[in-house]
């Protein structure tokens, strides 16, 4: 696997109460190894087990090869071609998508991360003025409030997400959790066979308002967003043409912490996109999505949504 499977990371120096303060740590190394293509790390605790959780199951939060790449591309394709002759389909004009949300506060049994009303709405006009440039709108359409302490911990994920999700394939389902992940995503090509999963899990702390500093804009549900609607990091593939299969976000080797002034870590054309949603920048230090990666979301929203 390559440095392309890691994660927009904050590391925290320790448990408890304090761990509502951010220290931002590099990566540690066994992480850049075995970290997924759709995760992100939260800033809880940064040990070797956040590498390895939930790579079992291969739903989520998994490491995409060169090789996987261009058997998701082609069979991408595939799903196109059989769908030609949808209005959709072929057209360069931007077309207007609107996405159900199902919000899902996983409250612990005493009532730790919550979050108001007004965050969620907040965190819904977040979405769209960052999509709206791609041709995406969100539309919330219900709210739910659990109190699980399991639950709260992202534990039992694959469990919980089946027992509530809401909508169809096209239904945006985003589960408010307490883990140690900033925020992990599934893939549209993964839809099909994992439909009961199908959806993101975003730190609570993380919406508008919230107490994760430098990540509380709401930008962790953009970047999660993005995967699920079938983007890459940036930096998948590290210094490769094939990268993150978007023609106008230049390659880029790892992953950017905060806000660089500059950034140029790959001797191929085009300085590092760490205004990109799908880089691991900063809330403040994101800009929006290309064109390129516009058009690969309305392709896989055709295709898979
Ligand atoms: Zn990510």
């Amino acid at each position: 696997m390559s440095l392309s499977q890691l994660v927009r990371l904050t590391a925290a120096a320790g448990l408890g109460a304090a761990a509502m303060s951010v220290v931002h740590l590099p990566a540690p190394a066994q992480a850049r190894v075995a970290e997924p293509a759709a995760a992100c790390l939260t800033p809880r605790t940064n040990d070797a087990a956040a590498a390895a959780r939930g790579g079992a199951t291969g739903i989520d939060h998994r490491g995409i090869s060169p090789a996987e790449q261009r058997a998701i591309a082609a069979r991408t394709e595939r799903s196109l071609a059989a769908r030609r002759g949808s209005s959709l389909v072929g057209s360069s004009a931007v077309v207007a998508r609107t996405v159900p949300v199902h919000v899902h506060v996983m409250r612990s049994a005493s009532g730790r991360g919550d979050v108001t009303p007004w965050q969620i709405n907040q965190q819904i006009t977040v979405l769209n003025k960052d999509f709206a440039s791609v041709g995406f709108s969100f539309n919330l359409i219900s709210t739910s409030r659990y109190k699980n302490n399991v639950w709260h911990k992202d534990h039992q994920s694959s469990a919980y997400r089946s027992l509530t999700r809401k909508g169809g394939a096209n239904a945006l389902n985003i589960w408010l959790v307490n883990s140690r992940w900033l925020g992990i995503a599934t893939f549209p090509w993964d839809y099909a066979r994992r439909g009961a999963a199908d959806g993101i899990r975003v730190d609570s702390a993380s919406l508008p308002g919230g107490s994760l500093s430098y990540y509380n804009e709401g930008r962790t549900a953009t970047h999660e967003t993005g995967h699920w609607l079938g983007l890459f990091h940036t930096f998948q593939g590290g210094c490769t043409s094939l990268n993150d299969q978007v023609e106008d976000t230049p390659a880029q080797a790892t992953p950017t912490a905060g806000c660089p002034a500059s950034r140029n870590s790959c001797p191929l054309p085009g300085s590092d996109p760490y205004h990109n949603y799908m880089d691991y920048s900063w809330d403040s230090c994101y800009f929006g999505f290309t064109q390129g990666q516009g058009a690969r979301m309305a392709r896989m929203w055709t295709a898979y949504r």
